[in-house]
């Protein structure tokens, strides 16, 4: 039957392909896809994994008391017979075999697919035999955990043997560090239950240009495997299993929005220059070393905003050694060809844990308030031995090419001192050790409202500044980013934002400083003519962006549109003032 969810549209563009569906186990677990000749080698971990849990079963009820109920004893039988049913374990295996996925995946799966059949028993007593599963499964994923392989190895793969239909994946929460893995995978689109615009993980699918949404509630419980979906990601609108009619007219939308991508293209390397003649740098976002490749192609300047902390997720304890780093740092910084790169120091917490964890799972059990808590630039200042191995690695990828390095949630100046503290000290390791570095540009984010109503302060200590309008808004506002049931209220265009960013740029201007917008709203075609306007002649945002930017950038007149900017800032509507006054349609 066909039906439809809403959610928030968070990556443009159509998507139609076979839901994949990543089912969201009480055990946190990595998906991801097996190349065919590893298939073997998964069974064999799941098979061992089930002999643990047999042996562990076991010798619970050797070491049951003389004493313990009888039931005790009855229900560890009754686990012993749900791990040895060829209906979990065989099954498990087609999912590995069939459909590639990794054994963890498999199992949370196939719990998915027995739970609905268990949900639907007459039988009470059978129904209940759910809970006892999803022990026994729980049981299993943990021990899975202690024969873990490398994930990235079958990823690169997967592309040629996912199957001949498209397929987009449906899931209730996935962690950012996941949404990674998927960055090189099969999927064309992507829906989740939860989130928010500038989640973490809406902003990875971004930067994967493919078609997303995210808070559509219900969806991963109303899609079943295999469903065909379609995704707009205009409308947030997720479609499923749509009749012969609707389906061909989202095909017909498709292939218009991939002509109007080719379009697009061509502007690659024209120089973003408005109709008054002010050149304006358009930089990319990037996440992984490996996506600078993909920034020189989308014709960006320079690198705005290397988010350096996904080189430290998932990693079991063990984060990257300043050799590692190094290594990432280079390349990026080679692969931009002399173009300026912007690594900013590690930023994780909030809904950036370092080990896999949903965020939900982190709301609600981990942290007070996370996006309060110890993330970025508190975390590295907690953690100075870290912190320096980071700064050493980028100070010394900075004898290859331009480095700037930026700092994330600084709002105290005892902040700032004690950066500026650990990059000295950073620098006379270096020497002592005698190992060459360059010279780098110093920047702070500034993402705090305390930070952008003192930004005079920043500008006396940086080179430069950087507006993360993601926190910014979030914390201005006292919206969590990633907690969809406020999304509405989560408003780029609330008069009090707006006049922070004014003010920074303004500022920094003045001041002859460097400045710059990373967050979301620099890679959004609704806000070119705003921030031309406020002065703002740098933008930096996913190299999926850069084409439509530019484009908006080429058909403006900043001079004209600073004229009208007084306008917008004193309406009660700035986003209803800005259709007017600037002339523009979003
Ligand atoms: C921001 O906050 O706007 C930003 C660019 O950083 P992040 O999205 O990684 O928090
Ligand atoms: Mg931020």
């Amino acid at each position: 039957m066909s039906l439809q969810v809403f959610g928030i549209p968070v990556s443009r563009g159509v998507a139609i392909g076979r839901a994949v569906l990543v089912a969201s186990s009480r055990v946190d677990v990595a998906h991801y896809f097996i190349s065919p000749a590893q298939a073997d080698d998964e069974i064999e971990r799941l098979r061992q994994a089930r002999d643990l849990v047999a042996q562990e079963l076991s010798n619970l009820q050797r070491d049951l008391p003389a004493d313990a109920p009888a039931e005790l004893s009855a229900l560890l039988d009754v686990h012993l017979m749900l791990l040895h049913d060829e209906s979990l374990t065989g099954a498990t295996k087609v999912w590995i075999r069939e459909r590639h996925y990794n054994a963890e995946w498999a199992l949370s799966a196939q719990l998915e697919v027995t739970a609905r059949q268990f949900d639907e028993m007459e039988d009470a007593y059978l129904r209940e035999r759910k809970a006892d599963l999803e022990q026994v499964v729980e049981r299993l994923l943990k021990a899975l955990t202690r024969t873990e392989v490398d994930p990235r190895s079958g990823l690169a793969a997967a592309r040629d043997f996912a199957g001949e239909d498209p397929l987009v994946l449906v899931a209730s929460d996935i962690a950012p560090a996941d949404m990674l893995q998927f960055k090189s995978s099969v999927f064309t689109g992507f829906v989740t239950d939860v989130g928010g615009r500038t989640s973490h993980t809406a902003i990875v699918a971004r930067s994967m240009n493919i078609p997303a949404v995210v808070g559509a509630r219900e969806a991963s419980r109303l899609i079943r495997q295999d469903d065909w979906v379609i995704i707009d990601g205009d409308a947030g609108v997720v479609v499923v299993n749509p009749s012969p009619i609707v389906l061909e007219e989202y095909r017909f939308r498709q292939r218009q929005s991939e002509l109007e991508r080719a379009r697009l293209d061509r502007l690659r390397h024209t120089p973003a220059v408005t109709l008054d003649g002010e050149s304006v740098e358009l930089l990319a976002n990037i996440e992984l070393p490996g996506d600078a490749q993909e920034a020189m192609k989308s014709g960006a300047v320079g690198v705005g905003l290397f988010r350096s902390e996904f080189l430290f997720m998932n990693r079991d304890g063990q984060l990257p050694d300043e050799e590692e780093q190094f290594e990432a740092y280079r390349q990026a910084v080679q692969a931009m060809q002399g173009l300026p790169v912007t690594i900013r120091t590690v930023d994780v917490g909030a809904d950036k844990p370092l080990e896999r964890m949903s965020a939900q799972e982190l709301r609600h059990e981990h942290q007070l308030n996370p996006a309060l808590g110890l993330r970025a630039i508190r975390w590295s200042l907690s953690e100075p031995a870290m912190f320096r191995r980071q700064l050493r690695a980028i100070l010394r990828a900075s004898a290859f090419g331009k480095v700037r390095i930026l700092v994330p949630m600084l709002a105290h100046l005892s902040e700032v001192r004690a950066v500026f503290d650990e990059i000295d000290r950073a620098r006379r390791q270096l020497d002592d050790r005698a190992q060459s570095y360059g010279p780098v540009e110093l920047g702070a984010m500034i993402e705090i409202p305390a930070a952008a109503i003192s930004i005079d302060l920043f500008l006396q200590h940086f080179d430069f500044v950087s507006l993360g309008t993601n926190d910014l808004i979030q914390y201005t506002l006292a919206i969590d980013r990633a907690d969809e049931s406020v999304a509405h209220l989560y408003d780029p265009w609330h008069p009090a934002v707006l006049h922070l960013i004014a003010m920074t740029i303004e500022r920094a201007r003045a001041a002859g400083r460097h400045v710059s917008v990373c967050g979301e709203m620099a890679g959004d075609p609704a806000f070119v003519e705003l921030l031309l306007a406020m002065g703002l002649r740098s933008f930096s945002m996913h190299p999926a962006r850069i084409a439509a930017i530019k484009q908006r950038v080429l058909r403006a007149d900043a001079s004209r549109l600073a004229q009208r900017l007084p306008q917008v800032l004193q309406a009660q509507d700035p986003a209803a003032q800005a259709k007017t006054s600037f002339n523009t349609a979003f």
